[in-house]
């Protein structure tokens, strides 16, 4: 059986290739389906699946929501929704302008630090609306401040780093919550990346989630050793959860992951993607 992915992104966040040239690449590296996965928005879509049509592969409507955590950000993967509900799109739009807010505050820091640049070079790194921090790496790079993106998060960009400024969000359970009114499902990507200190802390964490209508957890990701997603499936399993997965393919500015199979260890059949369709039918959430 051929595998899916159901963690990718584009250019219209922070991904390198256009959605056209994803879904080639998803083509020619043989996946069942793809499901696009940009950050905060969902307007890759149409152009991949245009392109899913004229290539024959399903294209699986997806997206990365950045929601409240302290002291970083947790994202939120939603399948199955509808993007056209009302309450849907104003989440997503309330979202953008907090990037708008937050992107000056970055540069401001940037300054301080002495390494400027301004908004219109970040802009020019963007192929759409949703501006993050790898846009603010990519023109530090540019105007020579680092040698690579990696660099400029390392040294100022990280969670927690010198010029970091918290995402502004909407609460986990209202995200939930509004994926799930619109028909869909939410799946907690790479929860390692929460840096909960413990596993009892993980735990308490998946469960306050769970009741709060969440759908799946991120098992298989890149990022994730084997001790780790052994927890986080474990953690699925007690909860009824479904155990999902994905490459978060970005490419090039995450050259060493390849789509579909991630680091190498990813592998997601189709079954997947169903089980999360089939609690969006069940309206669970
Ligand atoms: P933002 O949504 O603007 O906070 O940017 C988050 C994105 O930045 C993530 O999805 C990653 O692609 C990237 N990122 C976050 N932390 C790092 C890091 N330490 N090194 C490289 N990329 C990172
Ligand atoms: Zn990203
Ligand atoms: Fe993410
Ligand atoms: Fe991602």
């Amino acid at each position: 059986m051929l595998p899916i992915d159901l963690h990718a992104h584009t250019n219209r966040s922070d991904g390198s290739l256009r959605p056209a040239a994803l879904v080639a690449l998803a083509r020619e590296v043989g996946l069942r389906a793809l499901a696009v996965t940009d950050h905060d928005t969902t307007s890759g879509f149409d152009e991949a699946a245009e392109a899913g049509r004229s290539l024959r592969l399903e294209i699986l409507l997806g997206i990365e929501i950045t929601a409240r955590h302290p002291g970083r950000a947790m994202h939120l993967l939603a399948y199955g929704f509808d993007r056209r509900e009302k309450a849907f799109v104003a989440m997503l739009e309330e979202i953008v302008r907090g990037r708008e807010l937050r992107n000056p505050r970055i540069l401001d820091k940037l300054v301080a630090l002495g390494v400027p640049v301004t908004m219109a070079e970040v802009r020019a790194e963007a192929g759409g609306d949703v501006i993050g921090r790898p846009h603010i790496a990519a023109a530090l790079k540019k105007r020579g401040h680092v040698p690579d993106a990696k660099t400029a998060f390392t040294l100022w960009l990280k969670d927690g780093g010198p010029a970091f400024v918290a995402a502004e969000s909407l609460e986990p359970h209202e995200v939930i919550a509004i994926v799930r009114d619109a028909g869909g499902t939410t799946v907690v990507a790479h929860p390692k990346q929460l840096r909960c200190e413990s596993t009892i802390a993980y735990g308490a964490l998946v469960r306050k989630l769970a009741a709060d209508g969440l759908g799946g957890v991120e098992v298989d990701h890149p990022s994730q050793k084997p001790e780790e997603r052994g927890l986080f499936r474990r953690l699925a399993a007690e909860h009824g959860l479904v155990a999902s997965g994905g490459s978060d393919f970005h490419g090039s500015s995450k050259p060493d992951i390849r789509l579909g199979t991630g680091d190498g260890t990813i592998s997601v059949p189709y079954e997947t993607y169903e089980a999360l369709l089939a609690r969006c039918a069940a309206g669970r959430g």
